[in-house]
């Protein structure tokens, strides 16, 4: 079982969720192309690159066609959970024939809740408002799975069974990354413009002040408002500081509105009340102290040199699912039991 270590993909009750990386490059390995400050130090290609991948950027690779290997995690999986989608690379740098194919898997896989993150708010825009994206997404299950998953494609997105999945389907879950607020500008906006059943957006790394705050609530042009907000510093040892300050704002702003909230780490600096034992690095080559826009110092640490508290507790909130889903999901799931 591929089980994360992602936080905000843990259910209530501690079940760990996992990853699903459908989408890989030509040459074997996972790819995509950065493309805003939150890329410049891509975790996904820092990874890659230690088993023989290449640079995240434009002309080093492009997307292969995807095979039944790459689809197959997701029906392997007999316990529901939640899936983060293309951890190591964005969806929606793939084309709508990929796209199609990946939301028939999503589909027919109800029993899981899909999360996918993206940096491209336009492409994936474009294409839940497409016309016809039902028809599309059906039609990929049939080619690629034949008639029966066809028709319970067709069922499940037209409602026609119990629990219908419907379109947006209620298993999957969209969110922007806006790590700065020219990003939040640009992404947020084309998010509240997309059907889903719930919109997160992710501020990690967080790299300047961010105000979510108009899109936090139900209003006359984004009705409703934003389902959830993840927020944290950037790890590694090139990772920028956070201030804590931005951290604390956009908290505060969830809790007004009633929005979750989840802090999800310090990163790679920390105030020095939440440092374990002897965290920073010294070194007379290292920068190891930082002063904030706030006037707060955060201290460079170690790899999990610190607490996740913000003032005092751990911040975990998550979104509840759509109401009654949980309850029919495991109706159908003790039906099959009974019949298996
Ligand atoms: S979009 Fe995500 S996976 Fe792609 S380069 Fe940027 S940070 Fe890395």
């Amino acid at each position: 079982m591929n089980k994360s270590k992602i936080e905000w993909l843990q259910d209530r009750d501690g079940t760990p969720g996992s990853t699903w990386n459908p989408l890989r490059g030509k040459l074997g390995m996972w790819h995509c192309v950065k493309v805003s400050p939150g890329c410049a130090h891509c975790y996904a290609e820092r990874l890659g690159r230690r088993f023989g991948s290449y640079p995240y950027e434009e002309g080093y690779d492009e997307l292969a066609t995807i095979t039944d290997a790459d689809l197959g995690p997701p029906f392997r999986w007999r316990k529901p959970r939640k899936v983060f989608v293309c951890s190591m690379s964005d969806l929606f740098l793939a084309v709508p024939a990929t796209l199609n194919l990946i939301f028939a898997v999503m589909v027919l896989n109800w029993r899981h809740t899909f999360l996918v993150l993206t940096k491209r708010a336009g492409a994936m825009q474009a294409y839940m408002t497409a016309t016809g994206v039902r028809e599309s997404i059906t039609d990929a299950a049939r080619r690629h799975y034949g008639e029966r998953a066809e028709c319970d494609v067709h069922n499940l997105l037209y409602g026609e069974v119990k629990p219908g999945v419907f379109w947006p389907p209620r298993n999957v879950w969209l969110g922007v990354t806006a790590e700065n607020h020219l990003m939040a500008y640009g992404r947020v906006p084309l998010l509240m413009k997309t059907p889903a059943e719930k919109r997160f957006v992710s501020c990690e790394p967080l790299l300047t002040d961010v105000l979510l705050g108009e899109y936090l609530h139900p209003s006359r042009h984004f009705r409703p408002g934003l389902d959830w907000v993840i927020a944290g510093g950037e790890s590694g040892s090139e990772g920028r500081p956070m201030d804590p300050h931005w951290a604390r704002t956009l908290r505060d702003e969830c809790q007004q509105w009633g929005v979750p909230y989840f802090f999800k780490q310090w990163g790679a600096w920390a105030p020095p009340h939440v440092h374990r034992t002897n965290p920073t690095i010294p070194g007379p080559s290292t920068t190891i102290r930082h002063v904030c826009g706030s006037l707060e110092v955060v201290y460079r640490i170690r790899p999990g040199g610190a607490s996740r508290e913000l003032d005092g507790r751990e911040w975990s909130e998550i979104p509840d699912e759509a109401e009654g889903w949980t309850e029919a999901k495991a109706a159908v799931t003790r039906e099959g039991q009974k019949r298996a």
